[in-house]
């Protein structure tokens, strides 16, 4: 199913708010991702030649599984479908440039997500996620860590927006971000959901 929107949330790991010299927000910072930058499993992310720093930032991602709004914390899970694997890919040069995050993080091929809805729901505070480059541990996140938890974001977003089955909440990513390039392969697994796995191309050359 195609999700209306991609809700992400920024700086919700201590520790990589610090990474990127920011201050943690008071409240959850929201921005938006667009449903065409989805990718799947095995789908290359492609490097825009608008961009010279391509970094991979892994996260776990919220799927919901029915229409809601106005959440109490005590309903909010209710509405949770499942969660997989998401690659928030953000052309970082261009997030540092810009006023706002649209153009970094909304480029053709920039949000792969994983399966979900195989694994049973479980505990939110177990989720896991981790992140590698070429075989190569670059992140390791827990739900634990978030500042703001999931059922906290359900409720932070649902007051602001309505949300639909499919929709998607990617809740932010943990320390060590860095860059991707031409030739890397990428992975962000959930633990014990599914992993996400794309290799990196760089665009081809303007005919
Ligand atoms: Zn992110």
């Amino acid at each position: 199913m195609t999700p209306s929107k991609i809700v992400c949330v920024g700086r919700n790991y201590a520790a990589h708010a610090r990474e990127l010299g920011n201050e943690l927000p008071q409240q959850p910072l929201l921005f938006l991702k667009p449903p065409s930058a989805l990718l799947r499993s095995g789908e290359p992310i492609v490097l825009p030649p608008d961009s010279h720093q391509v970094e991979y930032e892994g996260e776990i991602a919220i799927v919901i599984g029915r229409r809601a709004r106005h959440l109490s914390e005590a309903e909010a899970l209710a509405c949770v479908a499942g969660y997989a694997p998401l690659n928030d890919v953000t052309a970082r040069d261009l997030q540092q440039l810009d006023v706002q995050f649209t153009r970094a993080k909304g480029f053709d091929t920039f949000c792969p997500v994983g399966p979900f809805g195989e694994a049973p729901l479980g505990d939110w505070r177990e989720l896991e996620v981790r992140c590698r480059v070429n075989g190569v541990e670059r992140q390791r996140g827990n739900a634990r860590q978030l500042v703001f938890g999931i059922p906290q974001l359900l409720v932070f977003i649902s007051r602001v927006m309505t949300l639909e089955a499919g929709d998607v909440i990617a809740t932010g990513t943990p320390e060590g971000v860095g860059p991707l390039q031409d030739g890397d392969e990428v992975e962000v697994e959930l633990m014990g959901v599914g992993r996400v796995i794309n290799p990196v191309r760089a665009s081809a050359p303007a005919a």
